[in-house]
C-alpha cells in the first residue's frame, strides 16, 4: 500500500498478538530499499513477495536492506531477501555488538543469560525449561551479516526522499528511526508505537541504562516536525509529541509501582515483577519466556532507579537485592 508519495507500507505475517510487521518500501538507484524484512518463516517471504508484486516490483529489485533494530521481527527475515536479491544490509554497530556474543559461542551467550537470571532470583527450574533457539538465531544472524554499520546522523538517499538516520537506543542498543525533514514523515521502528509501549531489556551489560536511554531517545525526537509516524507496529498516526509524552507517563507510574515495592524491603527484580501492573495480565500467570522478558524490564527500571539514585543495589548469597536508597524514598522525577 502507497502511504504517500513514494513510501510503501508492506504487512508482513508474525506470530503473536501483534501479527504483522509493518516494513517500508521506497525507490532508490533503479531498485528499492526495503525498511525491516520482517520475521522469518515461508509465510513471511510470501507474503512480503506477493505485495512486491502488486506494486510492480520483485526481491531482486531491492537493493539496501535497512534494519531499524535487530530483533527477530525485523532482521529475521533479512538472510532470505539478501539471499534472493543481493541487496546490503545496514544495522546498527551497537546492535551488530549485542547480536556477536550469539555468533562467536550461541550456547555460552544463552548460558550467560540464565545466569543473569538466577542471580536475578529467576528459579532455576523455570530459566531451564525456556527452549532458547541459540542456533536458529545464529543462522538468521550469519547469513545476513551487515554490509555497513551505522551509527547515527548517516543520509540515506532515495528518490525523492532524504532520510536521515536517528540513533534511538533504549528498546535495542541499537535502534534507529529514520527523519525525511523536508517531509516531515519519521520511520520509527519499535521506538514509538501508537497504543502499546516497546519492551526495554536489562541484560546486565555493566553501565548500562536502557530506560534512561529510551527516555533521552524520546526527548531527542520531541523537537522535530513530524506529520506523520510510519511505526513498524500498529498503524502510522499523527500525534508524535502526545504519544511520547503518554510513554514518558507510563515509566513514571511503573517506577512509583516498583518504588512502592520496595519501601517493604529489599526484594530480587524477580520478586518485584510480581508488584508490576502488566498490561498483558499478572505476573503468575505468565509463561516462563514471558517472566523472563518482564524481569529484564523490571531490572530496566531498578537500574535507572540505581544511575539516579533513587535505588541501591547489593549481592548477598548469590542474589541481587534492590531496596531504596537512603532518604530517596517517594521521590521520582
Ligand atoms: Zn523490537
Ligand atoms: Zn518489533
Amino acid at each position: 500500500m502507497e502511504v504517500a508519495p513514494g513510501l510503501y507500507q508492506l504487512k508482513v505475517p508474525m506470530p503473536g498478538p501483534l501479527e504483522y510487521v509493518l516494513a517500508y518500501l521506497f525507490p532508490c538507484d533503479g531498485g528499492y530499499t526495503l525498511v525491516d524484512p520482517g520475521w522469518p518463516s515461508d509465510e513471511a517471504f510470501a507474503a512480503l513477495g506477493a505485495q512486491l508484486q502488486e506494486i510492480g516490483a520483485a526481491l531482486t529489485d531491492i537493493r539496501r536492506l535497512v534494519i531499524t533494530h535487530v530483533h527477530h521481527d525485523h532482521y529475521g527475515l533479512a538472510a532470505r531477501v539478501k539471499e534472493a536479491s543481493g541487496a546490503e544490509v545496514l544495522l546498527h554497530e551497537r546492535d551488530w555488538e549485542a547480536v556477536q556474543p550469539y555468533v562467536d559461542d550461541p550456547d555460552g551467550a544463552v548460558r550467560q543469560m540464565q545466569r543473569f537470571l538466577a542471580m536475578h532470583g529467576v528459579p532455576r527450574d523455570e530459566i531451564e525449561a525456556v527452549p532458547v533457539p541459540a542456533q536458529i538465531l545464529r543462522d538468521v544472524i550469519m547469513r545476513a551479516l551487515p554490509d555497513r554499520t551505522l551509527r547515527g546522523g548517516e543520509v540515506i538517499e532515495g528518490e525523492g526522499f532524504r532520510w536521515e538516520v536517528i540513533w534511538t537506543p533504549g528498546h535495542s542498543a541499537g535502534h534507529v528511526c529514520l527523519y525525511e525533514r523536508d517531509r516531515q514523515l519519521l520511520l520509527s521502528g519499535d521506538h514509538v508505537l501508537p497504543v502499546i509501549t516497546p519492551h526495554l531489556s536489562f541484560v546486565g551489560r555493566p553501565g548500562s541504562d536502557p530506560l534512561g536511554d529510551f527516555l533521552r531517545s524520546l526527548e531527542a525526537l520531541k523537537p522535530l516536525a513530524v506529520r506523520t509516524v510510519y511505526p513498524a507496529h500498529e498503524f502510522a498516526f499523527d500525534n508524535l509529541r502526545e504519544r511520547i509524552e503518554q510513554i514518558e507517563l507510563h515509566h513514571l507510574a511503573r517506577m512509583r509501582e516498583m518504588l512502592d515495592a520496595l519501601a517493604s524491603g529489599p526484594l530480587t527484580a524477580y520478586d518485584v515483577a510480581h508488584h508490576v501492573t502488566w498490561v498483558t495480565g499478572d505476573f503468575r500467570d505468565f509463561d516462563f519466556a514471558m517472566q523472563g522478558a518482564a524481569v529484564r524490564e523490571t531490572l530496566a527500571h531498578l537500574e535507572h532507579g540505581v544511575v539516579t539514585g533513587h535505588i541501591a543495589c547489593g549481592l548477598e548469597e548469590g542474589l541481587y537485592r534492590y531496596r531504596l536508597a537512603q532518604g530517596a524514598a517517594g521521590q521520582i522525577t
